[in-house]
């Protein structure tokens, strides 16, 4: 929103008025915008975003989720997608992209290597996990997922997006008993 100042207002006064029932719906209708057209911010540093490719392709084709814009700019982008091995030389950089996005933000870590460092645990310059460095809100295990798990991964999102409350403060973590009611 231009007029972030003017809508805070707006929203502090329909709180103070008892207006819940009206919020909770104007954030499900805000929700249902922002989870079904969300722009991504691609981190590809090795194998598994060869994999993501077929997600853009007929076959499986996630324009039907939503997910088909891309974004080269952390500034327009909603979710930061990591898939491939971090270094500790890349990870200033993603921490960088991260911080330069607008909230609220996400972060999804795809494959073993940005999970946990993978195949490459041990080795003396990959970083055991991106959670490490940035908050990330879904895993997507595999070595390489397959894009099925990776559409698994994207609609957890999608669901966690659409519970949130996105007016009277723009917080993109979930309250842990929303979390828990969305995950039951
Ligand atoms: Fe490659 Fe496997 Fe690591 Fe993905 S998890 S980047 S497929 S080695």
């Amino acid at each position: 929103f231009k007029n972030n100042d003017y809508l805070e207002s707006l929203v502090k006064q329909l709180n103070d008025e008892g207006a819940g029932v009206i919020l909770t719906t104007v954030d499900r209708l805000i929700n249902w915008g922002r989870s079904n057209s969300v722009w991504g911010l691609l981190l590809g540093t090795s194998c598994c975003a060869i994999e993501f490719m077929a997600l853009g392709a007929g076959r499986y084709d996630m324009a039907r989720f939503g997910f088909e814009v891309t974004r080269n700019s952390p500034r327009q982008a909603d979710v930061l997608i990591v898939m491939g091995t971090i270094t500790y030389r890349t990870a200033p950089v993603m921490k960088r992209l991260y911080d330069q996005m607008a909230d609220p933000k996400y972060v999804v870590a795809v494959g073993g290597c940005t999970i946990s460092g993978g195949p490459f645990i041990k080795s003396y310059n990959v970083v055991n996990g991106i959670d490490k460095v940035i908050p990330v809100d879904v895993f997507i295990p595999g070595c390489p997922p397959r894009p099925e798990a990776f559409f698994y991964g994207l609609m957890q999102l999608q669901r966690k997006m659409k519970v949130e409350r996105f007016l009277g403060g723009v917080n993109h973590k979930q309250p842990k008993e929303e979390a828990e009611k969305a995950n039951a």
